[in-house]
């Protein structure tokens, strides 16, 4: 059925240089990015603080930043990330190996370094649609708030929206898990109070060493309504909690009603687990569940069609790119679908190859030193000319997307992003084609980044 608007004359808003749309990891440095540029810049967040899965979603750690001699997320990522660090005396320094998050700290930094660069944020302001100038350029994006429905120009628009929702809405070819209806399963992350000091070590001690298993002896006992062993705890305050465990399977997070379900689920399953722990953990047995996560946690929407799609091989190969904006190096973490048979071609051909265990396991950790190049391509939707993306849904693969997908990843994303906006603001005609990388390559090492010389043979 279809509704025809009977007044569809909108107001128009104040015009930009750069709109940021969506405020997670990605969108944060996308914005800062952008406005330290230069260019006026607006940040629209549909929810009400920064972060999302770094905050919202209760994710509750930054993977590892280094590579064993120095740190390969640079730039803003580590300027951030260092900022939350400095308030959490409680982490013992043996402990920062997984940096657990700090979830009311960092929405704080990212609200004061968004506002220091000088970029406006609007909160609970929902894109919602965009205006075509022609088929390869945005004019205005709808966006809803309390105003109702408005519109918003600019001259370059990046999408952090972490479902690529622009991008998808510009009427562009995407990418969506393995192209077959199997996405990635979703959690939803929920804290613990009042948690025993001595949680860990019991548990370590109960279950021969590893508390993993005390999760394996609640499934094969049978009595609680849990889908799998996916369990990850860390401490993030004293005391206190985050875990991110249990899967969500069959979600969509660009279909209301599959995320819907998937959210009621979520919340069914974080209190199924809470009173599993209380029953096999007894030092658990005063602890309270304070929150389950405001935002669903999904590992998996759809993916831009860029100028240049990463791959599982480039992974494997540690592959440099003379226009690599960012470097990553964290292993490639794919979560299946229970039961299913592998991910994608390259998968299966490692598989065969003899490559045992799950994704991780396939594609392997890499060693000391060793680090893989992210090209600006990836960043840049091969069919929209003032558009780029950020975040998860950057240009690659299925596998490969389970190391690009990590936050530290998506803030340097968001800034590289940010930083070409508006770099292409300043040509003659905006086109996120032309801006030149090797410039933009320079000033991100100005700000810090880690982009060490590529070795053109690759290319
Ligand atoms: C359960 C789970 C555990 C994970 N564990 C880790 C981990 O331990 N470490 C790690 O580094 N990574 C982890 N990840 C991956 C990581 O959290 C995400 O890949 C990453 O946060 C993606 O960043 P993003 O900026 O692209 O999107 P998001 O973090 O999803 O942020 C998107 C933001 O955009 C806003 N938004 C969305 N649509 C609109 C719209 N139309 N208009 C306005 N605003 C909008 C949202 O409200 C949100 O604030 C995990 C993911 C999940 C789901």
């Amino acid at each position: 059925m279809e509704y025809t608007l009977k007044n569809s004359t909108i107001a128009l808003n104040e015009e930009y240089d750069v709109i940021v749309c969506g405020g997670g990891p990605a969108g944060v440095a996308a914005a800062i990015s952008a406005a330290r540029e230069g260019a006026k810049t607006l940040l629209l967040e549909g929810s009400s603080c920064l972060g999302g899965m770094s905050t919202n979603g209760l994710v509750n750690m930054f993977t590892n930043m280094g590579d064993g001699i120095r740190n390969v997320y640079g730039g803003l990522a580590d300027k951030l990330v260092s900022r939350m660090k400095s308030y959490m005396p409680h982490v013992k320094d043996d402990e920062w190996r997984l940096i657990p998050i700090d979830f009311e700290r960092l929405k704080q930094i990212y609200d004061q370094e968004v506002v220091a660069s000088g970029a406006h944020i609007l909160f609970q302001s929902t894109v919602c649609g965009v205006e075509m100038k022609d088929d390869r350029n945005i004019d205005v994006i709808l966006v809803s708030n309390k105003k109702g429905l408005t519109a918003y120009r600019a001259k370059v628009f990046v999408d952090c929206s972490g479902d690529a929702d622009l991008y998808a809405w510009a009427g562009k070819e995407y990418d969506f898990g393995n192209g077959e209806g199997d996405f990635m399963p979703g959690s939803m992350c929920f804290t613990l109070t009042n948690v025993d000091e001595y949680f860990q070590p019991y548990l370590e001690q109960a279950y021969g060493g590893k508390h993993r298993d005390m999760i394996k002896k609640i499934l094969a006992d049978g009595k609680y309504n849990i889908p799998d062993d996916h369990y990850v705890l860390r401490k993030i305050g004293p005391r206190t909690y985050t875990l991110n465990a249990g899967h969500v399977f069959d979600l969509d997070s660009t279909d209301p009603e599959s995320l819907s379900k998937a959210l009621i689920e979520g919340r069914r399953l974080a209190r199924e687990l809470h009173d599993a722990f209380k029953e096999y953990a007894p030092c658990m047995s005063c602890s309270f569940l304070v929150q389950t996560s405001p935002m669903m946690g999904v590992r998996e929407s759809r993916r831009i069609i860029g100028d240049y799609r990463f791959t599982g091989q480039d992974y494997l190969e540690r592959r440099s790119f003379p226009d690599e904006v960012y470097r990553g190096k964290y292993q490639i973490d794919v979560h299946s679908r229970k039961g299913s048979k592998g991910i994608d071609e390259n998968d299966r051909k490692l598989k065969e190859a003899g490559a045992q265990g799950d994704s991780v396991a396939r594609y392997g950790r890499y060693g000391e030193g060793e680090s893989y190049g992210v090209p600006y391509r990836c960043l840049c939707p091969r069919d929209l000319d003032n558009v780029l993306v950020a975040g998860r849904t950057i240009s690659s693969d299925r596998v490969s997307n389970g190391t690009l997908r990590v936050m530290s990843s998506c803030l340097c994303a968001g800034e590289a992003a940010g930083m070409a906006a508006k770099h292409a603001c300043d040509l003659g005609e905006v086109n996120i084609h032309n801006v030149d990388t090797q410039k933009l390559r320079r000033r991100l090492m100005e700000e810090g980044a880690y982009l060490p010389k590529y070795d053109t043979d690759t290319f």
